[in-house]
């Protein structure tokens, strides 16, 4: 027994059902999905999205880090990406921490993580306008790309636009 084998077990079931399939690593609707490791946004799902239609990144916050920007960068130039859609969402946990909160309570279980960044987000529309620019600002992606920046409501499902 493996602390994974329910998931070997789902995927068997998964697999038998699946077929082949013909979609390559291209993103066949253009899009890449910047968003929250947050379990209760389906990307896909609620963008009226299939596999194959998109990139998406998720990350603690939908943060728009170094990391993030180099999976764009490839993202356009390799994968077919056109624009960038960075989606947070309500009652996210890193709006309710702070690095130094966090800091806090690693070291409490004898950890320090001081020598890490955690970009909690203390006000989201602050962190939205500065992943936005960061996207639209950095020189490693075309001039004019389209950038948007939406906030996904986890208790209705609805999304909207940010308002730039
Ligand atoms: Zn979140």
């Amino acid at each position: 027994m493996s602390a994974f084998d329910d998931l070997y077990a789902a995927n068997a079931t998964f697999a038998k059902e699946f077929g082949t399939s013909d979609l390559t690593g291209r993103a066949a609707r253009g899009l890449a999905v910047v968003t929250c490791m947050d379990s209760r946004i389906d990307p896909l799902g609620l963008l009226g999205l299939k596999p194959g239609d998109a990139k998406i990144l998720r990350n603690a916050g939908a943060r728009v880090t170094d990391d993030v920007l180099r999976t764009l960068v490839l993202a356009v130039y390799l994968l077919g990406v056109e624009r960038v859609l960075v989606m947070a969402h309500t009652d996210c946990g890193m709006s309710k921490v702070t690095d130094d909160a966090v800091h806090d309570l690693t070291q409490s279980h004898g950890v320090d993580t001081r020598m890490l960044d955690f970009h909690t987000v203390p006000d989201q529309a602050a962190a939205m306008r500065h992943d936005l620019t960061r996207i639209r600002s950095t020189p490693f992606l075309p001039p004019g790309i389209p950038v948007a920046g939406a906030m996904y409501d986890v208790h209705t499902g609805l999304l909207s636009p940010y308002p730039d």
